[in-house]
Parts: structure tokens; sequence; C-alpha cells
């Protein structure tokens, strides 16, 4: 048990001196002491399953031992010196880094955090091009700094003051929410076939989406563009899904115009897929920017642009680029010791076999309530989609998903939050989490929709 700083003077702390407009989970707020590996610890003592990473940022475990030597090694050796120092450990990351991606990705721009790493993306679509118009999808997230707040999607985050300039949304291809599609057009071991126009077997949702992404570049933007921005999959959104072979015709037609794609790798690299390393690779395309921050630190603030030399040289031409901390020797320590650990544990093998084997589970209990409109995800990246009832598909009211995120924790399992109405569930655990506590996730949460049941059937009955 903690004994410091008792919770509700930690609780008045928060609210005279800490932002008012973070907002915190939970009625109660949970006050975090210690975590090792998939676990978290109240300061109560209560012990819980972490599903949600500290959104998607815990990558190979809290507290990782080897994560800790590494950095403790470093800790005593340089803590600090800017990119205008060459230091050892700055070189041997950006070795290992740039071995991960394929040709001609190979030039790494340090920073840290993710919107930093979208701004300069941003930056380096716009002087490589010489244009502007940068078009992301509608419910996309890539940060909220002023510059990538025009390429978020998600009403949450607008704000009313003047931000992202040149920027446009464009139609999300969601296969569950948007007018076409369906899960047997997306890339999941889970499948359902929905109510849709097209058949499964001649499924016309790929080309629709395309349809209204290239209307887009025709009637809503310049004559050439600087970029388009992707998540391979959304995460904010609710962990959405595109039909396969969309984004490969989307870059296509966005390079016809001139234009870069950057894949935000963010939440969706580092092996968490499970099938591929980067996300991208699972899409098939090669983008020309790749932005990554969360896991590639497991926790650490640190992030990374890869671009290819040519890009990097009109970058160069453009502007000097400096940033104080990026490529800190603490933080590329980390970084190297995150991706020994993801390959010495096979952890993205560990996502493709454990992440199915959760999917699976979690379609097997959808099948059982209605409120479970879509599952839906790769390795270990999986949304659930919570509705008032399947035909409807109405989104279940914030209020009732709130409960239902309320008891899981009460039993010992924190869940994240998702979706454009806050009505979906996000699981991304670190990767090393095992079936075993995956048994464990799925029956909290089926206690969970039976007290939901429950009460809904007392409501109804009064
Ligand atoms: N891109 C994606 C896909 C994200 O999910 C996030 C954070 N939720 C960001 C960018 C921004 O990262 P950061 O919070 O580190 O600025």
């Amino acid at each position: 048990k903690y004994q410091s700083l008792a919770y509700n003077h930690v609780l008045e702390i928060k609210k005279q001196h800490l932002s008012p407009v973070a907002t915190a989970y939970f009625q109660k707020p949970l006050l975090l002491h210690q975590g090792h590996m998939e676990w978290l610890f109240d300061s109560e003592g209560n012990r819980y399953l972490d599903f949600f990473s500290g959104i998607v940022t815990i990558s190979v475990g809290h507290c990782h031992p080897t994560v800790n030597a590494a950095a403790q090694k470093q800790l005593g050796r340089l803590w600090h010196t800017s990119s205008v120092f060459l230091h050892p450990p700055m070189c041997e990351y950006a070795e290992k880094l740039a071995a991960l991606l394929p040709e001609p990705l190979k030039v790494i721009f340090l920073v840290n955090s993710g919107s930093e790493a979208n701004d300069l993306a941003m930056m380096m679509a716009r002087a490589h091009t010489n244009n502007s118009d940068i078009i992301s999808f509608r419910g996309a997230y890539h940060g909220c700094s002023p510059y990538t707040l025009g390429l978020t999607n998600v009403g949450l985050y607008k704000t009313a003051l003047p931000s992202g300039m040149s920027c446009q949304s464009t139609m999300c291809p969601d296969v569950f929410r948007g007018p076409w599609g369906g899960s047997h057009c997306r890339d999941s071991p889970v499948q359902t076939i929905r109510k849709c126009s097209c058949a499964p077997d001649f499924c016309q949702a790929k080309e629709l989406y395309i349809d209204q992404f290239r209307d887009t570049l025709n009637t809503s933007v310049a004559k050439s563009i600087a970029g388009f921005f992707a998540e391979p999959i959304q995460g904010v959104n609710g962990v959405i899904q595109y039909p396969k072979g969309f984004l490969k015709d989307a870059f296509e037609l966005v390079r016809e115009k001139g234009g870069v794609c950057v894949a935000d790798e963010v939440q969706t690299g580092f092996g968490r897929l499970g099938s591929h390393f980067w996300g991208f690779q699972s899409h098939g395309v090669l983008p020309d920017i790749v932005t990554m921050a969360k896991g590639i630190g497991n926790g650490f603030p640190m992030a990374a642009v890869v671009t290819t030399p040519e890009i990097a040289k009109s970058l160069a031409k453009r502007l000097l680029h400096f940033n104080t901390f990026g490529g800190n020797p603490m933080a590329c320590a980390i970084g190297s010791a995150v991706l020994e650990v993801i390959k010495e544990e096979n952890l993205q093998e560990n996502c493709q076999e454990v992440g199915t084997y959760m999917l699976l589970k979690l379609a097997e209990l959808r099948d059982e309530f209605d409120i479970m409109g879509d599952v839906r995800g790769k390795g270990l990246m999986i949304g659930i989609e919570m509705v008032q009832g399947k035909m409807s598909r109405q989104p279940l009211p914030g209020d009732e998903v709130s409960q239902i995120h309320e008891d899981c924790k009460d039993m010992g399992l924190l869940l994240g939050r998702g979706g454009i109405y806050s009505q979906s569930f996000r699981i991304v655990p670190p990767m090393c989490v095992t079936k075993r506590e995956v048994d464990f996730a799925v029956e909290v949460f089926r206690c969970a929709l039976i007290q939901h049941m429950e009460r809904r059937a007392k409501r109804e009955k009064i």
C-alpha cells in the first residue's frame, strides 16, 4: 500500500493546479502507483490488467526489466546532449530502426511526440511538393498541435480557434458505420455478414469508397496537393479498418495529384498488428513518410519521422530542423532496448497468436449479446462497437458504455474508449499479454455485459 499522498489530497491538487481540460477515466479516477508488464497497481494495492497500455503506449510491458536496465545504464553515462553533437545511442538507434524499414525509407528524424512527428511530416510534404493541401479521413486522429489539428477529425478535439490551414477531410471508408461494405471486406480474422448492398463474393465497397475519395480530390482541393495522411487502422475512432485494397488505390490517386503519402504508425507500428511489423505493410503499400510514437519508447517520450533521402533533402533546402530533446541519449537507449525486446521475446508473433485468439473469443461473445454490434481489428489492436441493437446499429448511449467500462475496472480490467460517439471499446494491451489473461478479460467483459442487461431489464420493468 502506497502511503505518500492521500487520495482526496491528490484530487484537490489536480483540481487546483493541473489542466482542467484533461479528462480522467472513471467516476473515481484511478491513482496508479506501480506497473509490472501487463499489470497496474493503485494506491490501495488493487491490481488491474491493463488492456489499454496508457493509450497504446506500453508496447513491451510496464517497467520491462531489459528496458529498465538500459535506461539505468544510460542514466549513469549521459542524460542529454542535443542533436548538434553525436553520441552512440542515437547512431545505434538510427541504424536499428532504419533496418526495420523498407527502401527507400531510410532517413530518420527523432522528435518527442506523435503530434510533433506529424507536424514535421506535414512540413516535409509541403516542402517537397511545394503544395499546401493535405487530406485525412474523418475520424482520424493525428495530434492536437495547432498544425495537426487540421488533420484530426474528431469533434471532441476540434477548437473554435483557427487551426490547421489547407487541411481537408474525406469520407472514412468505415465498413461498419459507413454506407457500404461489411466485415467480409476487411483484413481481420473476425467476420460477420452485414446487411449491405454488396454480396460477400462481389463486394464493391472498396470501389464505392474510392469514388468518394476521388471526388474529394477532384472537387475540394487545389489542382495539386501536398499529401495524404492515414493511420493503417484508425485508433481513436474505435479501431476502424478500411476495405482491403483501399489504401493502395488511394495512394495511387494521391500520387497522380502530386502528393506524398504518409502512414501514421503511432498506434499500429512495432509489430502490434501481428502479421507485419508496420501497419502499412498489411495494406501492401509503400508510404513516402512514416510517423511513429507511443510504443516506440514503451512510455518514454520519444517519436520519429522516417522518410526517403529525396524528401529529407527537400526539407533541408527549406529549413533548418532543430529539436532540443529529439534523439536524446536516454530516449535512444530506451528505444534500442524496446526493439531488442520485441525481437527477443517474439512479441510480434505473440500479437498475432494472442490477438487472433482474443478476436475469436470476442466474436463468440458478440453473437451472444445484441448490444455488441461489431468486433474487429488485427493482432493486439481490437475494437468492440457497442450498439443499442444489431438491427438498428444506433450507438449505445455514452453513459451506458461508461457504466460497462466502470464495471470492468471494478473487476480488475482496464479498457480504452473510442469512437466519434464514444461508443466503442479499444483493446490494446502490452504486447506480452498471454491467452490466460485474455480468458480473464473476456470473462470480465461478459460479466459486465450481463450486469448491463440486468440493469436494463430492471429499468424497463419500472
Ligand atoms: N497519431 C495517432 C494515430 C495517435 O493516436 C496519436 C495520439 N493519440 C497521435 C498521432 C499524437 O500523439 P501524441 O499524443 O504523442 O502527440
